[in-house]
C-alpha cells in the first residue's frame, strides 16, 4: 500500500523491523497496530483478544512469542505491577507518550500515564543517580517509577 491514508499512523516499527532481520508479519503488525491505538497497557491475554478479531488463527502462544519478539527489538515496553501478568506499550508512536511514569490503581487495576514532571524530575532524580552511579561505578541509562494506589472513582465508591 503505497498511499498513506491522512489518518494512518506512521509506521515507524516497519524500518525497525526490517533493521532487525524481520519480517513484518500479520500477528506481528496487528499487535503493534493494537498498541498503537489502545490507550491503556493491555495484557498479552487482552491483546490476543483483539488479535484474534483480525486473525482468527492466531493463537496465544504467538501472541506470547510476538510479544517477546517486539520487547526484545525495544519497540514495545513490557510492564510488570506485580499483578501476576505483564501488560505491554509502545515504545513510541502515536498512542505511545514521551518518558511517563505509571500509577497503578490497586482497586480495579487502571493504570494512569503521568509524564508531566519534567524539569522537576530531572533534577530530582539528577541528585539521586548521581551518588548511585558512583557508588555502584554503574551508568544510568534510564528508570521506571510506578506510583500505587487507590483512584478517584474507586476512593468514591468506597465511600
Ligand atoms: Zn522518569
Ligand atoms: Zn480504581
Ligand atoms: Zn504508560
Amino acid at each position: 500500500m503505497r498511499r498513506r491514508r491522512a489518518m494512518a499512523p506512521p509506521c515507524w516499527w516497519r524500518s525497525r523491523l526490517r533493521e532487525g532481520g524481520f519480517r513484518l508479519t500479520g500477528p506481528r503488525e496487528a499487535i503493534l497496530q493494537i498498541l498503537s491505538k489502545v490507550p491503556a497497557h493491555p495484557s498479552a491475554e487482552e491483546i490476543f483478544f483483539l488479535v484474534k478479531q483480525l486473525y482468527p488463527q492466531v493463537g496465544l502462544a504467538t501472541v506470547y512469542r510476538t510479544l517477546a519478539l517486539l520487547v526484545n527489538m525495544g519497540l514495545i515496553h513490557k510492564l510488570d505491577f506485580g499483578e501476576g501478568k505483564a501488560r505491554y506499550e509502545l515504545v513510541q508512536g502515536p498512542a505511545a507518550k514521551e518518558h511517563h511514569h505509571h500509577l497503578l490503581c490497586i482497586r480495579c487495576g487502571k493504570v494512569i500515564d503521568c509524564g508531566e514532571f519534567g524539569e522537576k524530575e530531572r533534577e530530582f532524580l539528577n541528585k539521586v543517580e548521581a551518588p548511585l552511579s558512583e557508588k555502584y561505578n554503574f551508568q544510568i541509562t534510564n528508570h521506571s517509577i510506578q506510583f500505587y494506589g487507590i483512584c478517584k472513582e474507586c476512593r468514591e465508591k468506597e465511600g
